[in-house]
């Protein structure tokens, strides 16, 4: 099957270069291995989103667009694409069910959060180690949380979790946060949180599920314990880089370099969204990347290939 253009991943970066791409009469098809939608379908209320005046769940955001993008005519397909190579300008996108044909691809496959890696992370995911405050936060009611991080998903995510939890314990590496000052400004003002600054959690404890934290103090060298209900971990986020074209450039921290065109060091495959080396990472960010990357990808096959139809 040959495409014009096919994007990999439908989260907000490729839902929007889905739409721009399909309106634009290309024969697009966006791979999706798990849940359209992407990173900010777990997040609780989307509110810096310009048109919606009261915040919406990310879900209800991106099921919008998923739906915009199939009325243009974009085929989503909900197969693991498990290599990209290239065979002259025609690039060659595999998956365990066949191989399909595409003179441009946009890769928008996002990123996913970063690790402690401390002992008990591993074994206690999923019985007191979250990712995911949207996902968990509800099993937390009266209980005593911890939140590590001090960027905008940590705040923020800390801040949803004081809807449940009794007490949430921002623990952070550094005396000053990183998360944007209209989002710090909530948290400090929440009798809830509680910050435990210049720490590092060292080890998470428990028996069937966590139970404390040990945390130390970088600038006392103090070593504490935190008795504790559950650990939501923010403290960064890395890109999902497994599949790309080993020839596609990388920054030194495996994120997609591009020019301004969303081009890629490969001819005819660009990048968008969180995969992208980029100064901000927002879903207006990636929906502007997303329709970058698929208005060049046009004018790319407009001028590589003798027609459209090619
Ligand atoms: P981030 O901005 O990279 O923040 C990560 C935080 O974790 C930083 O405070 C960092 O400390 C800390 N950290 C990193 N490694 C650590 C480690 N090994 N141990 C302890 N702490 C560690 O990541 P993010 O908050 O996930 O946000 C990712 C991107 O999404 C950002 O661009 C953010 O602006 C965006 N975002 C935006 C919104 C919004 O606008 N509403 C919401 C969520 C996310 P240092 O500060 O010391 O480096």
């Amino acid at each position: 099957m040959k495409y014009d253009v096919i994007i990999v991943g439908a989260g907000p970066a490729g839902l929007s270069a889905a739409i721009y791409s399909a309106r634009g009469g290309l024969k697009t098809a966006i791979f999706e291995k798990a849940m359209i939608g992407g990173q900010i379908n777990v997040t609780d209320e989307v509110e810096n989103y310009p048109g919606f005046e009261e915040p919406l769940a990310g879900f209800d955001l991106t099921e919008k667009m998923h739906l915009q993008a199939e009325r243009f005519g974009a085929e989503f397909i909900e197969e693991e694409i498990t290599a990209i190579g290239l065979e002259g300008l025609c690039k060659i996108v595999e998956t365990a069910e066949g191989k399909y044909r595409a003179k441009s691809v946009i890769i928008c496959t996002g990123a996913h959060p970063r690790r402690l890696n401390v002992p008990g992370e591993e074994q206690f995911t999923g019985r007191g180690v979250s990712y995911c405050a949207t996902c968990d936060g509800a099993l937390y009611r009266d209980k005593v949380v911890a939140v590590v991080g001090g960027g905008d998903s940590a705040i923020e995510e800390g801040l949803f979790l004081t809807r449940f939890a009794k007490k949430v314990h921002v623990i952070h590496r550094r005396d000053s946060l990183r998360a944007q000052k209209i989002i710090q400004e909530r948290a400090f003002k929440n009798p809830k949180m509680e910050f435990i600054w210049d720490s590092v959690v060292q080890e998470i404890r428990g028996e069937d599920k966590v139970r404390e934290l040990e945390i130390y103090n970088r600038k006392t060298n103090q070593i504490t314990h935190l008795p504790v209900d559950g650990i939501f971990i923010y403290v960064g986020i890395l890109p999902n880089n497994e599949l790309l074209e080993s020839r596609l450039a990388l920054d030194s921290a495996g994120f997609v370099l591009t020019d301004e065109n969303m081009h890629t060091n490969v001819p005819g495959i660009y990048a968008a969204g969180d995969i992208r080396h980029t100064v901000l990472r927002q879903v207006v960010t990636a929906t502007s990347d997303g329709a970058i990357a698929a208005w060049s990808a046009e004018k790319w096959i407009i001028e590589n290939y003798d027609s459209l139809e090619d």
